[in-house]
């Protein structure tokens, strides 16, 4: 037999927002099966704000409410044409200018008199469900005649009582109402009105702001529904609201207990009241999201799943805190007591409460708006300590926030308040007070509220967020940036689920213009969104970008060449920002420099990796560093350092002049666009800077002998000049190549460096058996020279040069830093 229980569903005001959206409802209903359908609607969104407002312009006899009201007039008949034909279409509207007439009489009741009561206010306000519930009956059958068409008006069922709390619904009464409208053999859809009830005088009433919810909790529980569905503009719940906290996620399953919780503490896709018809009646909630229904969204029930994780983290702000304070209450019973009962008979409630164990203060947090009448209260109560001097004060403390996590699976499990802390003291946050309930479902603490978004997104990627998500910005995408851009676009996905290593590129910026990503950008077509999204260059802003709050850590790899990107470093250091690079400028500049970059990174505890500046991706610096650290002592370190320069001696066997193999190199791109770059020496010199420096030598260009290739008399002309007078010197090359052929050797441009800072850089010639003289076209090659490597050195040789093999080095120092980051992760 088919199920006769009755689902009841929800949509909020941002699922009712215009045709579109109704068209959209509407189909989302007609797909549900089950027989008998309730549908709580609410106000389109944004029309309760406009009703109300409408009450107060009348209050103060401002006449805009004329038009205010047209314009609702026009929005809600636009919104009906375009969904409506023919009588159907006639019938809503003149429903509305019914509505609308009523609506007019009574501001201009109110605007005669300059006073809106409550009542009349909440007639007025309550107009948008009616609006809503009878233009959705009517889409639903234009489409269904058989299943729509029905809509109820809930002020002829939910009763209720107003009271200090809020609306208590009379069960008995609203029960009885309910069997009467609804027939007990409907079959169908029945849409029926958020917001509005009656009272126990039979009066319009309203269940309170974004009182939609529990509404629909109430018709759940009368209708003994097996599920409320309710609709909104999200996933699901999020473990944080998503407009504060980008990375949010969304909450698979969740207890009664855990929902009230992060409901009370702020979450405000979930209103707390609603819970209770739920809970009594044990019917589990599923939060839905209208524009994307595919999504299962959360679930709400009793069920407890085992989790790993706290379930969310809140903040709500506007609170003050009140500190009462003074030796006097130590030990005195009662005291307590007499604070809660001064805050009960003024009607203040208290929202979060902390006693120090040696009873010397207690503070509480209240709603900023009561603020002060709390602090007279209480000093009324305790003015006599407060004169004796037992009680030194009463503070207030305004502009706080309360930042809560929330989660059953926190109970018993140790850890969770120790990261809580943690993350607020590692993003320098200052913490004013402490709660934790003894249920362990929940644990806050406040903060300035100016703090608070700061502190939120801070621990939730404390939380929710591997501790191996690098937030990466990227200048100088040119031959090795674009390539290592492709490497990790392909690589990404694998590391995510193999190592929990999220890299995010959230910034790629050229020396003009820059492209910023919020999550990450897409590097399958990053090159197109640059050319159509890039901003204006600003290495500042782009700083700010890839060191947000919410993100574990940043990092900045530096694929130009440039010498004023190097000389921020220091600075990027400092502010915790790690750097990956493979760029020497920074490393081979001044000693002082050099210096200043340990310090910074040191005092940011954060970590500069540089491998490929020298040898492109063969481990070279690594394996320098492994020798140092396990005790080997170096004797000296030697090799072709300069691919360009390993071919151009590689190729040259004599047969043709020097000048024509140079020219023919720089066509292939085996050398840089001016070729005495490489021919200078210059690019080997400070290749040897930087090993000499490992070793912990203080060296620095100029105070070694680097040997040019480039004649005196080409060194300041133009690139066309130098290369068109090369061959002048091709007999030179010549001759120093017969001699060495002469003694069976080969022409090799040598790095050499010993350990009392006897570095030489220049061409000499070599064993024709050596090691040096039998490497493949543009190789280079280091041989280690150590005490444990003595008679048979250690020797790297491999392609020290090219976009691919290079990018990949960077790839591995961006893989080490992770793992510095995350041991053991
Ligand atoms: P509706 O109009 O459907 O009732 P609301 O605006 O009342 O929608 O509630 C949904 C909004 O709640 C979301 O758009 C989101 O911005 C906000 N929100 C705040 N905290 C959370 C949270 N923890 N999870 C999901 N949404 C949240
Ligand atoms: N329309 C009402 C409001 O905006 C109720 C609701 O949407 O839940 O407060
Ligand atoms: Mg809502």
């Amino acid at each position: 037999m088919a199920d006769r229980r009755w689902k009841i569903h929800k949509f909020g005001g941002s699922s009712l927002a215009d045709a579109e959206c109704f068209r959209r409802v509407t189909g989302i209903l007609l797909d549900c099966d089950e027989l008998r359908l309730g549908v709580v609607v609410s106000a389109m969104g944004g029309m309760t704000d406009v009703l109300i407002n409408l009450a107060i312009l009348a209050e103060r006899d401002d006449d805009r409410f004329k038009k205010e009201l047209d314009a609702i007039g026009e929005r809600y008949s636009d919104t009906s044409g375009s969904l409506l034909d023919g009588d159907s279409l006639v019938a809503v509207l003149d429903a509305w200018g019914q509505d609308a007439s009523d609506i007019m009489g009574i501001l201009t009741a109110i605007a005669r008199v300059k006073s809106a009561p409550q009542r009349s206010r909440d007639i007025v306000a309550g107009y948008g469900e009616i609006w809503s519930a009878r233009l959705l009956a009517a889409c639903l059958e234009q489409s269904s005649p058989q299943r729509g068409g029905t809509w109820i008006d809930a002020r002829n069922i939910v009763t209720v009582r107003q009271t200090e709390l809020g609306p208590a619904v009379l069960w008995d009464v609203s029960q009885a109402k309910m069997d009467k409208v609804v027939a007990a053999d409907f079959e169908g859809i029945a849409v029926i009105t958020g917001f509005i009830a009656t009272d126990e005088q039979g009066l319009q009433t309203t269940l309170g702001r974004n009182g939609s919810d529990h509404s629909a909790a109430i018709f759940a529980a009368l209708s003994g529904a097996s599920e409320l569905i309710i609709w909104t503009d999200v996933d699901g719940i999020m473990s944080a609201d998503p407009r504060l906290v980008p990375e949010a996620q969304v909450i698979e399953r969740l207890t009664y207990d855990e929902a009230m919780e992060l409901a009370y503490f702020g979450a405000k896709v979930l209103h707390p009241q609603t819970l209770g018809p739920a809970v009594d009646n044990d019917i589990p909630i599923i939060i839905r999201n209208s524009r994307n229904p595919s999504h299962p969204g959360s679930r709400i029930s009793a069920e407890a799943i085992a989790a790993d994780n706290i379930k969310g983290i809140t903040a709500i702000g506007g609170i003050a805190l009140l500190n009462l304070e003074g030796a006097g209450m130590i030990g005195v019973p009662g005291t307590a007591d007499r604070l809660f009962a001064a805050l009960k008979n003024a009607g203040v409630s208290v929202t979060l409460i902390s006693q120090a164990s040696s009873e010397h203060s207690i503070c509480i947090a209240v709603p900023h708006d009561v603020a002060e009448l709390a602090r007279k209260v209480v000093t009324d109560a305790f003015a006599d300590e407060l004169e004796s001097g037992q009680i030194q004060s009463v503070e207030v403390t305004e502009a706080q926030s309360i930042i809560a996590v929330v989660g059953d699976g926190m109970a018993g499990r140790p850890g969770i308040a120790a990261r809580f802390f943690g993350t607020l003291g590692r993003a320098g946050i200052n913490i004013r007070a402490i709660a934790q309930g003894s249920s362990e479902r929940n644990i806050s603490a406040v903060v300035d509220s100016k703090e608070a978004t700061k502190a939120l997104r801070a621990v939730h990627s404390g939380f929710y967020l591997s501790a191996k998500t690098l937030s990466i910005g990227l200048l100088g995408p040119g031959g090795v940036g674009s390539a290592l851009l492709r490497q990790i676009d392909k690589q990404a996905e694998r590391l995510r689920t193999d190592f929990n290593l999220d890299l995010r590129v959230r910034a790629i910026a050229r020396s003009k213009k820059m492209l910023l990503g919020d999550t990450s950008i897409d590097l399958g077509h990053w090159q197109d969104v640059f050319d159509a999204d890039a901003l204006e260059y600003n290495l500042e802003q782009l700083e700010t970008h890839i060191n947000p709050d919410h993100l574990p850590h940043a990092v900045i790899i530096d694929c130009t060449a440039s010498e004023l990107v190097a000389g921020q470093y220091a600075g990027w250091l400092e502010r915790g920002i790690h750097v990956v690079t493979p760029n020497k400028k920074a490393f081979s500049g001044s000693m002082t420099d050099h210096a200043r970059l340990r310090t910074a990174a040191r005092m940011g505890n954060s970590h500069c990796l540089f491998e490929t500046t020298v040898g492109a991706a063969l481990p070279i610096i690594t394996t320098l560093r492994d020798l140092i650290h396990t005790g080997d002592t170096i004797r000296s370190i030697e090799g072709i350092f300069s691919g360009t320069l390993a071919y151009l001696f590689n190729v040259y066997d004599g047969t043709r002049a020097f000048s024509e193999i140079v020219n023919e190199a720089r066509a292939s791109g085996f050398t840089e666009p001016d070729p005495r770059d490489d021919l200078s020496g210059m690019d080997v010199a400070r290749k040897l800077t930087i090993l000499a420096r490992e070793l912990g030598q203080d060296i620095e260009i100029g105070d070694f002998p680097v040997q040019s290739l480039v004649p005196e008399s080409l060194r300041d002309c133009s690139i066309d000049e130098y290369l068109q007078r090369l061959p002048e010197f091709d007999a030179d090359f010549h001759a120093r190549y017969e001699k060495a052929q002469a003694d069976n050797k080969k022409l090799r441009y040598l790095a050499r460096l010993g350990p009392d800072a006897s570095a030489s850089v220049g061409l000499e010639a070599v064993d024709a058996k050596h090691p040096f003289a039998n490497i493949n076209l543009t190789d280079n090659i280091v041989q280690f020279k150590t005490d444990r490597y003595a008679d048979n050195p250690l020797v790297i040789q491999g392609p020290g040069a090219g976009p691919q093999v290079t990018a990949g080095g960077v790839f591995g120092d961006l893989l080490r830093l992770a793992q510095y980051l995350s041991p053991g992760a």
